[in-house]
């Protein structure tokens, strides 16, 4: 197995995990890009949104499940919160395992990127 993220959910590689259930795993960032930055992984490798066909997508609603509970659980969830999933090499995609970004704890700019 070389997926780094199926690594850290088999806990091979130490993560600062905050929250687990049968089908998703999440974890703080290790290079955080806001004050809270945790990323939601389903436990099932998948590369991309690429992947997202058919049932297999049916694995977005446990992971909206899991960040509906975990923005409360961190208390964020009034205050606000965005859900990122960068997709391939213009989306800015660097870990080859489907991956949610939940950015909290401040205001962000929209839009995300430079003029
Ligand atoms: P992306 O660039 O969208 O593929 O996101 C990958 C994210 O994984 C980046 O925000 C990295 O900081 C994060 N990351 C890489 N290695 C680790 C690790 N060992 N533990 C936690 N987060 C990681
Ligand atoms: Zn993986």
């Amino acid at each position: 197995m070389s997926c780094l993220f199926c690594k850290i959910i088999a806990g091979e590689i130490s993560s600062d995990k905050v929250y687990e259930d049968e089908t998703v795993y999440a974890f703080r960032d290790i290079d955080p890009k806001a004050k809270q930055h945790i990323l939601v992984i389903p436990k099932k490798h998948l590369e991309s949104a690429n992947e997202l066909i058919g049932e297999t997508a049916d694995i977005v609603a446990d992971v909206f499940r899991a960040i509906a509970k975990i923005s409360k659980d961190q208390g964020f969830d009034k205050s606000g919160y965005r859900v990122v999933t960068n997709c391939g090499e213009n989306g800015g995609q660097t870990v080859g395992h489907l991956h949610f970004h939940v950015l909290a704890g401040q205001a962000m700019g929209w839009p995300p990127f430079p003029n």
